[in-house]
């Protein structure tokens, strides 16, 4: 009757307003998550498929709320819509930056970082002076830096975007697409786009074992991506066969809990140490 459906619309609205509040709070405790120090940064590496060689690592941002570890899937969404993400963006680029001089310094190791960047942090007119700060202040070798950008996030303003893009090429910073595969990016766009690197989406590699059709769509991905004259690689990778089977297909690197979960600083020195080429 009417009585229920009244007591139905007011239970909702309740749980509308506890979500609503919940973000609120998410986006206030971010706001000092930088100064509080509770942020991290994890490290995931990255393999070449022929010669298992370590060659780079990607920079995945953690919070640690309350003594929980956070991952970004809960937060990021909050940091894009109140515009923390650019000061979080800027924290993460040059503590990623920071930390593979480290590796540098301390094992001879010289590796790739690759680092998220979101749609909000690249619109921001400071982007490219952020980049700038961040190469000055940990003195890091350009072409040891990797930028990932979705491939959702690159069909927004196609124009605008390349010139971005051509602006981080030019001081030698490489750029990946992420999450290749679930956007809608057309030949003549994907053509245009001067990219170093195309990066596998995850859903196409946990169904590779499986099903023929994402066989044939990663086959068709890494044939595309080499076209191009870009380098491929496939996240996601949990299992031997997967990683055989990306192999065969000629992918070039490969990501994922069946070599790593990407790691805290002091276990990925370890996984750096173990994984040193003489
Ligand atoms: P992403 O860029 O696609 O990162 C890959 C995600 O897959 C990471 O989740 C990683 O932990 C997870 N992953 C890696 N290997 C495997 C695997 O073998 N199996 C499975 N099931 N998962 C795997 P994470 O760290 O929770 O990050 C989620 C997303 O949050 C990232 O997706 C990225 O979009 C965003 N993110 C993370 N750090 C940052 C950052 O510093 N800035 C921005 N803007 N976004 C970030
Ligand atoms: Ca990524
Ligand atoms: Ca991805
Ligand atoms: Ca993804």
């Amino acid at each position: 009757g009417k009585n229920t459906r009244r007591g139905l619309l007011s239970l909702f609205d309740h749980a509308f307003e506890r979500a609503l509040q919940q973000r609120l709070s998410v986006a206030q405790e971010l706001r000092y998550s930088i100064e509080r120090g509770e942020l991290e940064v994890y490290f995931q590496p990255q393999h070449c498929l022929q010669t298992q060689s370590l060659m780079g690592a990607e920079a995945l941002l953690r919070w640690r709320r309350a003594g929980q570890l956070v991952s970004p899937i809960e937060f990021i969404e909050a940091a894009e819509s109140t515009g923390l993400i650019v000061p979080l963006g800027a924290w993460v680029l040059e503590t990623a930056c920071h930390e593979q001089q480290r590796w540098w310094r301390e094992t001879g190791q010289r590796l790739t970082v690759a680092v998220n960047v979101s749609m909000r942090q690249l619109i921001d007119p400071h982007f490219l002076d952020q980049v700038d700060q961040a190469l000055q202040k940990t003195g890091i070798t350009p072409e040891d830096l990797e930028l990932e950008i979705t491939e959702s996030m690159m069909m927004e303003d196609p124009a605008a975007l390349q010139q971005l893009i051509a602006g981080l090429r030019d001081r030698g910073i490489k750029v990946a697409m992420d999450d290749f595969g679930t956007g809608y990016s057309s030949l003549s766009h994907l053509q245009q786009l001067p990219l170093d690197k195309l990066k596998i989406d995850r859903a196409f590699i946990s169904g590779l074992e499986q099903h023929k059709e994402d066989r044939l769509l990663v086959e068709m991905m890494i044939n595309l991506g080499h076209m191009l004259g870009h380098i491929v690689i496939a996240e996601g990778v949990e299992t031997q066969e997967q990683q055989q089977i990306l192999c065969e297909l000629g992918c070039d690197r490969v990501q994922g809990y069946f070599y790593s979960p990407p790691l805290a600083a002091e276990a990925w020195q370890a996984y750096l140490l173990a994984h040193a080429q003489p």
